[in-house]
């Protein structure tokens, strides 16, 4: 793994198109060739090629932190009062909002980043600031800085965004003042990062909103799923179509020269490279992530196992009996494939015996699905049993305890007297 990402970072370390971010005076003092590459399993195992310790500043990458930390704070639907969803084939700095909502029409650009950063609880700016400073920190596992150059820099040089800033005033979307709540933001902009800390912020959503090194969960499942969707149609700005076609996994750039990618369930990969193309995306950034997507098959809309490996195998230890044995984890379209296969074959068996024990995880759908199946037999005047040793479907569900067996053995003798008892078809 370590020789195939030096492998792939050196494939793209010649490229040198792009440009450093101009319009943020300090930005563009950066060493230009500075190349980092981190990776993050799901169970925090982090991998580092080229500059991962190079730090640089998180910019456009704090944007769904902070949305997702409004989200936390005051809840969906009012940050969804202020702050739109729709993709908005813009500029990350348009001065613009929607037409019809006269809000901002995403939080992944200045505007809507903007407003998210006004929602969050703080009765000054320090108050706020220092909020948002600990929950990024929390997220990566460790105190990130501020780089005072850049942020006294961006302040100096931000005209555009107090420009939207004043809009977003005039309109009623921010409550307070705008300097002080761009102050907030230029400063949030401005925290430290390396392409490690991104791989460690990736990881975590990936995680749904559990830090793997630290085991703290820092978010809630649902607003790792809300950020994550924003992240997808518009994490990339006006480049998001291209990316999701090309690379396939929600992500986020930063005009510091970072992204964070992210593989729900599986991994997060964090870049640097400090210069950017037209649409401020790391252009060395874009290629690598292209080039691991397509080389890892990590494009998230990748159908990788069909549902027929839910079900493990079905045997038939006596005539009139049949054990269905599942594995892996089982949700909707896997539960709903081994109702289908008992009841296609439900002529042959009078017993049926539905093996869990060796699931990993289980959702409330399939839960919902797979208790069904005992009372659907018996209202065909068969029987359903349930070998369920760690209870992960009767958790849920007590009234099944009656039916539930620790082992297929068990199960198996059980449903062999239930046919002596009932005598429709004569065992072995
Ligand atoms: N601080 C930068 C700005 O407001 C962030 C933009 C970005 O990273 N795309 O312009």
């Amino acid at each position: 793994m370590q020789r195939y990402l030096d492998g792939i970072r050196a494939e793209h370390a010649g490229v040198a198109d792009g440009e450093l971010a101009q319009y943020i005076p300090e930005l563009a003092s950066v060493d230009p060739s500075g190349f980092g590459l981190s990776l993050s399993s799901a169970d925090g195992f982090i991998y580092e090629s080229g500059d991962a310790s190079v730090e640089f500043t998180i910019q456009s990458i704090s944007k769904p932190l902070t949305y997702a930390l409004a989200l936390e704070r005051i809840g969906v639907a009012a940050v969804d009062a202020k702050i739109g969803v729709e993709p908005s084939g813009e500029a990350f700095n348009e001065i613009s909002v929607d037409h019809i909502t006269k809000t901002p029409k995403n939080p992944m650009i200045n505007a809507g980043a903007i407003a998210a950063v006004s929602l969050v609880p703080g009765a000054s700016p320090d108050e706020r600031f220092a909020l948002i400073r600990d929950f990024y920190s929390a997220i990566v596992g460790h105190r990130l800085e501020l780089d005072v150059d850049v942020y006294a820099s961006e302040k100096a040089a931000g005209s555009r965004n107090r420009a939207i800033g004043y809009m977003l005033q005039s309109l009623g979307v921010l409550a307070d003042d705008p300097d002080d709540v761009l102050d907030v933001y230029f400063r949030q902009c401005a925290l430290r990062v390396t392409s490690t800390d991104l791989a460690k912020i990736g990881a975590t959503l990936a995680r749904g909103g559990v830090n793997p090194q630290t085991g703290r969960r820092v978010l809630s499942a649902a607003v790792v799923r809300r950020t994550l969707s924003v992240m997808v149609t518009c994490g990339m700005y006006d480049a998001a179509g291209d990316w999701v076609s090309a690379v396939g996994m929600p992500a986020k750039s930063g005009v510091g020269g970072g992204i964070v990618a992210v593989l729900p369930g599986q991994l997060g990969i964090g870049v640097y490279s400090p210069r950017l193309d037209d649409k401020g995306n790391s252009v060395r950034g874009v290629l690598l992530c292209r080039s691991l997507s397509e080389q890892l098959g990590l494009h998230f809309l990748t159908v990788a196992r069909d549902s027929r490996s839910t079900l493990r195998a079905v045997h038939e230890p006596s005539r009139g009996i049949r054990v269905y044995e599942t594995h892996g984890d089982l949700l909707f379209s896997g539960a709903e494939q081994v109702l289908r296969v008992a009841d296609r074959d439900r002529d042959d068996f009078e017993v049926a015996i539905l093996d869990v024990s060796r699931v990993d995880d289980i959702d409330d759908a399939a839960r919902a699905l797979l208790s069904g199946m005992s009372s659907a037999l018996r209202s065909a005047g068969k029987v359903g049993y349930l070998v369920d040793p760690d209870g992960i479907v009767i958790r849920s569900e007590p009234d099944l305890q009656a039916v539930c067996f620790h082992t297929v053995d068990a199960a198996v003798d059980e449903a062999r007297s239930w046919l002596d008892r009932n005598r429709r078809v004569s065992p072995h």
